[in-house]
């Protein structure tokens, strides 16, 4: 009997917690959304399930001319070109984003504490933000070159 009844607390626990979490999980995936059905396996890791690419191997480190940089998934524009700087970090890096292109969140990954940016628009995850910046905003746009499309300035 006594069996039964922890069985029966542990069953109805677990359903009531599932009750819980389960509209947060609903939420969640509905802010996340893939847009772009060409999106590699490796993007797709990136932009949903936070993984990180292998420092300068993109070549939006090396893009120097003006325009703007948007989201890979869903377009929307993310950075221009006059926030971009060379941190030496290995990854595209930025002073500052568009007004609203960002939404952040603490992330508590590998023992540390950092701050982490997803688009606005489609939820994907793009990279983390720092304090250390060299302009006077401080900030330092860490940014996956995978999750970004550089649209340059057209000169007429
Ligand atoms: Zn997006």
């Amino acid at each position: 009997m006594n069996n039964f009844r922890r069985k029966f607390l542990k069953l109805f626990s677990f359903s009531y917690l599932s009750f819980i979490i389960l509209p947060f999980n609903i939420l969640n995936a509905a802010t996340k959304k893939i847009i772009n059905p060409n999106l590699t396996e490796e993007q797709k890791n990136i932009m949903f399930n936070e993984s990180t690419e292998r420092p300068f191997s993109s070549a939006l480190n090396y893009e120097k001319r003006k325009g703007f940089f948007h989201c890979a998934n869903c377009g929307a524009k993310l950075f221009s070109s006059s926030a971009k700087f060379d941190s030496g970090t290995g990854w595209p890096s930025f002073t500052e984003s568009l007004p609203g292109a960002f939404k952040t969140k603490i992330d508590t990954s590998f023992g540390m504490k950092r701050i982490e940016y997803h688009c606005a628009k489609c939820g994907a995850h793009h990279g983390h933000v720092f304090d250390d910046g060299p302009s006077s905003t401080q900030k330092r746009f860490c940014n996956n070159g995978l999750c970004l499309i550089f649209k340059p300035e057209i000169n007429e």
